[in-house]
């Protein structure tokens, strides 16, 4: 296997929600080829600097947060995957998207394989051995993860979705990621845990590699059952929303990305998710996609070509 099995016209890229996918071109396809390969590397090193940073206070930490910083917000690393979080429907809307909307007649694929940050990093939660299957690639990216051979395979609609949901179950957090900063080079659908996942250990010390998504958690506090009975939506949330004070929870909505982990196990029904009004990434994953059939939203439909 190997990048020569690049599918001409039928490896297609995402094209915006309200146009057909376009077909990918070689020199992208190679340059997220070289991407794919390399990243196991990539997440090493990020992983090393990771480390130093996360423990504790002092002159290494600082000095190594800052370098993790700066590199994060250099721009000649913007190439580097960056994601936008969401809740299950809205990943569900996307696979619908790629399957339905783009599949049929335009060769776009959904294929899942090990978690690259686990495989990579040789660690792996609760006790497991192995990596989960848990990363969901789109478009030509499934193309290029089933060419190099690591253990990807080609999925249905259907199957991604129970991936979704056994993932949302577990506590991790959907996240759509796209390369290059292009619409074009949207190409994962992440089910990140909290404290493997480079992108998500990056994300919480310089808050730069995951948007917040199109949606937002709002709390009625009256419902609240406190930390003591309940106390679920703080260790659900990847973003620090929500502190213990006492028995209360302290919900800080600025902090919260949308992705909806405290709102499905929340035992007193105080959550629910809203549209949020300052969504920034129109452009790159429009409100009518991720919100299809919600908040007066159609129902996505296959383009009529
Ligand atoms: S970003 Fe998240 S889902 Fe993707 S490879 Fe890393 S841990 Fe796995
Ligand atoms: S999950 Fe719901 S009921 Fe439980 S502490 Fe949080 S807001 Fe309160
Ligand atoms: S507050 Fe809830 S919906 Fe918002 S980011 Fe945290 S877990 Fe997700």
């Amino acid at each position: 296997m190997g990048f020569l099995n690049f599918h001409g016209h039928n490896s297609v890229s995402f094209n915006g929600h309200d146009k057909p996918a376009i077909p990918v071109s070689l020199s992208q396809y190679i340059m997220h080829y070289l991407y794919g390969a390399n990243e196991p590397l990539i997440l090493k090193s990020t992983d090393k600097i990771l480390d130093v940073g996360e423990f504790g206070e002092g002159e290494a930490q600082e000095k190594s947060l800052q370098k993790f910083k700066a590199m994060s917000a250099n721009p000649a690393l913007q190439f580097l995957p960056h994601g936008i979080v969401m809740s299950r429907n809205a990943a569900k809307n996307v696979l619908d998207f790629v399957y339905y909307v783009e599949g049929a007649t335009n060769g776009a694929r959904l294929a899942v394989g090990p978690c690259i940050c686990q495989r990579a990093l040789e660690k792996y939660p609760n006790g497991l051995t192995e990596p989960e299957i848990k990363d969901i690639t789109l478009f030509y990216s499934a193309d290029i993860y089933l060419d190099l051979g690591i253990g990807f395979k080609e999925i249905t609609n259907d199957e991604a979705k129970d991936i979704l949901d056994e993932m949302h179950n577990r506590g991790y957090l959907h996240n759509a990621m796209y390369m290059f900063q292009k619409t074009n080079a949207l190409f994962v659908m992440c089910n990140c845990d909290a404290n493997i996942c480079a992108v998500q250990r990056g994300a919480r010390l310089t808050d730069n590699t995951d948007a917040k998504g199109p949606e937002i958690c709002v709390r009625d506090a009256s419902k609240c059952k406190g930390v003591k009975e309940c106390g679920k939506c703080i260790d659900r949330c990847f973003f620090g929303a929500n502190k213990a004070d006492g028995d209360e929870v302290i919900f800080d909505q600025n902090k919260c990305k949308g992705c909806e982990l405290c709102v499905t196990t929340c035992t007193g029904k105080a959550r629910e998710l809203t549209i949020r009004d300052d969504y920034e990434y129109e452009d790159l994953m429009s409100k009518t996609l991720l919100l299809a059939g919600k908040y007066g939203y159609e129902r996505m439909v296959p383009y009529e070509r």
